[in-house]
C-alpha cells in the first residue's frame, strides 16, 4: 500500500485509464480496465478493489496498491416521520454536511450538498448563516450519491430504483463550485453508470448570472432559481447577491437558458414570508417579471429555525398569491414541507464548521 492512495471516486473514465497507464499498471491496449473498474464503481457500488471480480486477482492486489473507494462516515442518520432522511456526512478533514434524500410516490429525490456552508447569506437560510469552509470534492459530492444508494440498498440489484432523481439544492452555492459540481453531475449521468440523465438532474442557484449560461451550455440539466422577491429592492436585502447580478440580468439569462429555449420549464423558487413578499402586488409582479419563460414556480412555506427574523405566510395568502400565478398559466404548486421534525426541510441545513477565508474558495481548494 502506498502513503496516499487515491480514491478512484471522481474520477473521469479517461482519468483512471491514464492514471492506469501512468503508475505502468496496464499497457495502451488496455482502455478496458478503465471501463470495468467504472462498471463496478457505479453500476455495482463496489468499495473494495480487491472484489472487482472481472479483474485478474494479480492485477487486482497492484490496482489496491495504488487506489481506493472509499465513502465517508456516516456521524448521524435522522429518520422523518414522512420518511425523509438526512445523514450528517463527515469528510476525510473533519468538516460535516448534510445529504437528505426524499421519497415521494413517483420518486426519490437526493438533495446533495456543494459546498461546506455558504458565503451567499440568503436572510432566510439557516445554511446561510453558516459561515463557508471550503468547496467540496467531486468526489465528495458523488459520495454523497453513492452512500445514500449503500444506505437505501439502492443498488442494481434492489428491486426498484429508489433514487431517481438530485437536486443541488443542498447546502451551498453550487455555482460556485462550477468545475467540481459539474464533474460530479456528468459523472452521474453517465450512461456506462450511474445513469442519472441530466433531465433528473436539477441545479438550483441563487443567481450566479455568468455561470448559468455556462452551465446550460455544457450540462444542460434542469435549472430552479431561488427567486423570492420580484424587485431588485427586497431581493437585494434576502438574497444579497442579487446586488451584483440583478433582476433583470438574472432573467435575461433565463431567457437564454438552452432549455427554456427548447421550451422546457425552469423552476423559480419562491418563499412565502409573511408581509415581506406575499402581497398580491408581488404575485402579479412576478408574473410580469417571468412572462415569456417556460416555468413552474414552486411556492415554498418558510421553514422556521432557531432565531430567524421571518414567519411563514399564512395559508389564506399562500393559496391567493398560488391562484394569481396559477391564472396566469404557470403551475404554482406549494411544496409539501418534508423532513422538518429533522431539521432536513429546504433551508434548515447546516452543521457545525467555522469560517476559513474566502481566498480558500478561489484558489479552489
Ligand atoms: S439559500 Fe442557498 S445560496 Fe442562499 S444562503 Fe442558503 S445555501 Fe446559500
Amino acid at each position: 500500500m502506498t502513503d496516499k492512495q487515491t480514491d478512484l471516486v471522481g474520477l473521469t473514465q479517461d482519468e483512471i485509464f491514464q492514471s492506469l497507464l501512468s503508475n505502468n499498471l496496464i499497457t495502451e491496449k488496455e482502455k478496458f480496465r478503465a471501463k470495468q473498474i467504472w462498471h463496478w464503481i457505479y453500476h455495482h457500488g463496489e468499495t473494495s478493489v480487491h472484489k472487482m471480480t472481472t479483474i485478474s486477482n494479480e492485477l487486482r492486489k497492484e490496482i489496491s496498491k495504488f487506489y481506493k473507494v472509499e465513502r465517508p462516515l456516516i456521524k448521524e442518520h435522522q429518520l422523518s416521520k414522512d420518511g425523509t432522511r438526512k445523514w450528517l456526512i463527515k469528510l476525510e478533514d473533519g468538516n460535516l454536511i448534510e445529504t437528505v434524500f426524499i421519497p415521494e410516490e413517483s420518486r426519490g429525490t437526493l438533495c446533495v450538498s456543494s459546498q461546506v456552508g455558504c458565503t451567499l447569506n440568503c436572510k432566510f437560510c439557516f445554511t446561510g448563516t453558516q459561515k463557508l469552509v471550503r468547496n467540496l470534492s467531486t468526489q465528495e459530492i458523488l459520495s454523497q450519491l453513492l452512500l445514500a444508494r449503500d444506505q437505501l440498498s439502492d443498488w442494481p440489484n434492489s428491486n426498484q430504483r429508489k433514487i431517481s432523481n438530485i437536486v443541488f439544492m443542498g447546502m451551498g452555492e453550487p455555482l460556485y463550485n462550477y468545475d467540481n459540481v459539474k464533474r460530479a453531475a456528468l459523472i452521474m449521468g453517465d450512461k456506462e453508470g450511474l445513469k442519472l440523465s441530466t433531465k433528473r438532474i436539477t441545479l438550483s442557484t441563487s443567481g450566479i448570472v455568468p455561470q448559468i449560461l455556462d452551465w446550460g451550455n455544457e450540462v444542460d440539466s434542469r435549472l430552479a432559481i431561488s427567486l423570492h422577491a420580484t424587485n431588485d429592492n427586497l431581493r437585494n436585502d434576502i438574497v444579497p447577491i442579487n446586488k451584483k447580478y440583478p433582476l433583470k440580468d438574472l432573467i435575461k439569462a433565463c431567457q437564454d437558458y438552452p432549455r427554456a429555449k427548447n421550451s422546457k420549464r425552469i423552476t423559480f423558487e419562491y418563499v412565502m414570508l409573511k408581509g415581506v413578499n406575499d402581497s398580491i402586488a408581488d404575485a402579479k409582479k412576478l408574473v410580469k417579471l417571468i412572462a415569456g419563460i417556460p416555468a413552474k414556480i414552486n411556492l415554498i412555506p418558510f421553514n422556521p429555525w432557531p432565531e430567524s427574523p421571518y414567519e411563514c405566510s399564512n395559508p389564506d395568502q399562500i393559496k391567493k398569491f398560488s391562484d394569481i400565478v396559477n391564472n396566469a398559466g404557470y403551475a404554482s404548486p406549494v411544496r409539501k414541507t418534508r423532513g422538518q421534525d429533522i431539521m432536513a426541510a429546504c433551508g434548515q441545513l447546516k452543521s457545525s464548521s467555522v469560517k476559513v477565508r474566502k481566498s480558500i474558495l478561489r484558489k479552489g481548494l
